[in-house]
């Protein structure tokens, strides 16, 4: 191996141990990936288990000359929901070997499984002039091993055990995130900031979506901590059906939910979350029949923290609770219809009045 392709395959490997951001680590491999096998281009998909088999999306893609990004998933899914299945990508992660190959135009592609059959995590797509040597193609399967065992660790540190939804230490991190995508939205509609994006789109603000299964400690008692157990899983596997891939869905504990809900209006917001409730009412849970659950919800403000905007999602949570449960609330429009308090604002004037009273 070259001293240059050495200096940059640990440069790659440098930045994906050193970073938690599945995003940019999966932009390290798939240009970390195209150099060791001297492919024109690379791209990985994450491979995402679903009721029916499983789903692949991109991830990150390398182009020899050009550089590299992650994928656009938001811009595909809303183009194509569902992406057709590819037969090499299909072969690859059916056989053990996890590999398959083609002739496209001239051209080889190649295709690595990342993980076992049944348990791949990601696959290595890649299109080359020439067949790369063996000692090339045993790099790369060590390099998306070591990926393999960094997506592993970050599984284990951000994912809830029993439903693999995000967990509640994660919130923060993702918050902020959707934090500067709805202030990009509202620089964009103000026109303060031309964006190179789909700007109808990004003027669309994120939401902030709180369930909590409705009467869940009598399914508890009456059917066993087991069965509760298989409840929640089952909810989960419903978020995980209902909402896009990039929606974040988290476990808070309990029987507790929460979802980030990125660019979409307020009436496909409404429509998203009142079709998750559905699914769940329709839903026939083993055993325990019909379960339901309450939701809501609340725009997501750059102005707030995120206790605030907790907050007040739990309260319009609160009220469907108050109200007959198995429904969705809006917080923004039970307090425009002075169903909830108007949140409370501390001035600065506030402050000093506090601040005076302390010293009088
Ligand atoms: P409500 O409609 O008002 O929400 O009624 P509820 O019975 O669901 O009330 P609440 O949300 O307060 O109940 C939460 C229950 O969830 C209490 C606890 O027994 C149960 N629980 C919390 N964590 C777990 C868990 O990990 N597994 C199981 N099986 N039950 C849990
Ligand atoms: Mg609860
Ligand atoms: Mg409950």
């Amino acid at each position: 191996m070259q001293a240059d392709t050495l200096l940059h395959l640990l440069e790659h490997m440098d930045g994906m141990t050193a970073s938690r951001d599945r995003e940019r680590l999966a932009e390290h491999v798939a240009s970390g990936g195209r150099e060791l096998i001297d492919a024109q281009f690379a791209l990985l998909h994450r491979v995402q288990v679903t009721p029916h088999g499983y789903a692949l999306t991109p991830a990150a893609w390398s182009v020899e000359g050009v550089g590299s990004s992650t994928a656009d998933v938001d811009r595909l899914e809303s183009e194509n929901e569902s992406l057709s299945a590819d037969p090499l990508l299909e072969e690859c992660l059916a056989t053990s070997e996890g590999f398959a190959c083609e002739e496209h135009g001239g051209d080889i592609r190649l295709a690595f499984a990342v993980g076992g059959v049944g348990n791949a995590a990601a696959v290595f797509d890649a299109r080359t002039p020439r067949m790369p040597d063996t000692s090339a193609v045993e790099c790369l399967r060590h390099f998306l091993r070591i990926y393999e065992q960094q997506l592993r660790m970050l599984d284990y540190a951000e994912l809830d055990t029993l439903t693999r939804l995000n967990n509640r230490k994660t919130f923060d991190e993702n918050f902020d995130r959707f934090i500067s995508i709805a202030e990009q939205a509202r620089r964009v509609k103000n026109g303060d900031r031309r964006e190179d994006v789909d700007s109808d789109k990004m003027t669309r603000p994120c939401w902030l979506g709180v369930v909590d299964i409705d009467k869940f400690k009598r399914i508890n008692d009456n059917f066993g901590h087991l069965f509760g157990d298989e409840v929640l899983l089952r909810v989960a596997e419903i978020m995980k059906k209902t909402f896009r891939t990039s929606d974040k869905l988290f476990r808070f504990g309990g029987e507790e939910f929460v979802i980030l809900l990125r660019h979409v209006s307020q009436d496909k917001a409404a429509m998203v979350f009142n079709r998750f409730r559905e699914a769940v009412e329709h839903y026939e849970f083993p055993q325990v029949g019909q379960v339901t659950c309450s939701l809501g919800y609340v725009q997501i403000d750059g102005a707030l923290t995120p206790a605030d905007m907790l907050g007040r999602a739990d309260e319009a949570l609160y009220f469907c609770k108050e109200n007959g449960r198995n429904q969705i609330a809006c917080y923004e429009d039970l307090l425009a219809q002075g169903l909830v308090d108007a949140p409370q604002e501390t001035s600065n004037a506030d402050l000093q009045a506090d601040i005076d009273a302390l010293f009088d």
